[in-house]
């Protein structure tokens, strides 16, 4: 059995493991000619790195990354504590897998690094999928054309092989924007700052975690805004502007936004839900399928899981069987997916509320939860093994 995966992201390196895995033989076509550094912090609940100890990285991944013991959820404007979750053994112990926080740039090279080179063409960009009953066809920027039994779209939440399949349809800007930042530890060594936060506040919320071993300070500023901004990982923001945004908050938010050398500004978008991901022997995954809003930090989760279960259907297929065996992969991926995007959505509103009645049940409700439950109400996903949920729509 042979793929073409495109697209050499977070879900599309994850996809390719997992195929190997299957006995598929991959080769990985990315459009940039190297990878680089680009991008900061990325959570990794235990649904994902679950899926990331299956595929042999979860050793390289954890060894760079950051493990929170807890999640502490504060009030805007003096950082009082709404609730704090528990993560670190806690949850590891709970959930059978780790909580991790990581620089996406590490993620990626571990995911990368247990790739063999003579599977990935670097520099290559696909400008066209098509297919017959028997065979999928890439054909690049230079004229070259790949076959395959399968072709595997993991490009990403502009996806060119999103319209191909299903026509024209754009990403949707969220009505959010976020002000990213990496801080050297030692420059907010005075802080005391809790290991991963959520500071929430009207229309605003501010996330920070530690990256990296502890060595970088993952910021990430999020503002209601109509003014539709740029997807994109490396736009710099104003001088100042994000102190602009957050004036009235807590004094720690303001030195740690005010300390920050390089500010990213980065739109948020979506990706309308899909009925199905998938025509004949070519699939969307990652972000091209269900690009959602990083309120619930399940992003690159999703395509982990997306890659997790891929593999699992090609295990036992036949070049015959792919589009049995695709139909199968989106049946067992799609709701959960769809459904994380509501959710992440719903975050956001409720991270937003004004101060007043609704934000107080909002924290009483969460308090409360806390005190129950111990982890997020989030977690129950954590338990469930993406491949032991064989249950099909
Ligand atoms: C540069 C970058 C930085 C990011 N930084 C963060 C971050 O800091 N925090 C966070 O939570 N999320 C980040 N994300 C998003 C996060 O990685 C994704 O939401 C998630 O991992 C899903 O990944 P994906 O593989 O579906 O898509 P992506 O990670 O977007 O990967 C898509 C890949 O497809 C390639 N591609 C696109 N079109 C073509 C084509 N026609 N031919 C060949 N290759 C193509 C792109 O170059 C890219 O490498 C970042 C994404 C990118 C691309």
């Amino acid at each position: 059995m042979r793929a073409i995966v495109v697209g050499a992201g977070i879900g599309g390196l994850a996809a390719t493991l997992s195929l190997r895995r299957a006995g598929v033989d991959v080769t990985l076509v990315e459009q940039t000619p190297r990878f680089t550094e680009v991008g900061a912090g990325i959570q990794l609940a235990p649904n994902a790195t679950r899926v990331l100890r299956r595929l042999g990285v979860l050793d390289a991944v954890a060894a760079q990354a950051a493990h929170p013991a807890h999640v502490s959820f504060r009030t805007w404007s003096d950082g009082s504590e709404i609730c704090r979750y528990a993560l670190g053994r806690e949850a590891a112990d709970e959930f059978g897998a780790p909580y991790l926080v990581v620089h996406r740039a590490d993620l990626h090279r571990a995911l990368a690094a247990a790739v063999p080179p003579e599977s990935v063409r670097l520099g290559t960009t696909v400008v066209g999928i098509d297919q017959d009953d028997d065979s999928a066809h890439v054909t690049t920027a230079t004229g070259e054309r790949l076959t395959a039994d399968l072709v595997v779209a993991a490009d990403g939440i502009r996806s060119s092989a999103r319209q191909w399949l299903f026509g024209k349809d754009e990403a949707v800007f969220s009505g959010t924007a976020a002000y990213r930042a990496l801080l050297p530890a030692d420059e907010v060594a005075d802080l005391d700052l809790p290991p991963l936060a959520a500071w929430l506040g009207p229309d605003r919320h501010f996330v920070h975690y530690w990256v990296r071993r502890g060595e970088l300070l993952n910021v990430v500023a999020v503002f209601s805004t109509e003014a539709a901004a740029q997807e994109s990982w490396t736009a710099q923001a104003e001088p100042g502007e994000q102190l602009r945004q957050f004036t009235g908050w807590d004094s720690r938010v303001l030195k740690v936004l005010r300390r920050a050398g390089q500010v990213f500004r980065y739109g948020i978008y979506t990706r309308t839900p899909l009925t199905h991901w998938n025509v004949g022997r070519v699939t969307l995954l990652g972000d091209s399928a269900h690009a959602m809003v990083p309120f619930q930090a399940q992003g690159a989760a999703q395509a982990i899981l997306d890659a997790a279960v891929l593999g699992d259907v090609l295990a036992d297929a036949t070049p015959g069987g792919v589009p049995d065996a695709l139909d199968r992969y989106v049946r067992r991926r799609l709701a959960g997916a769809t459904s994380m995007q509501a959710r992440s959505a719903q975050a956001g509103s409720e991270f937003h509320l004004p101060d007043g009645p609704e934000a107080q049940a909002r924290n009483a409700r969460m308090s409360a939860h806390a005190a129950e439950h111990r982890f997020m109400p989030q977690a129950t996903a954590w338990r469930t093994d993406v491949l032991e949920e064989k249950q099909e729509l």
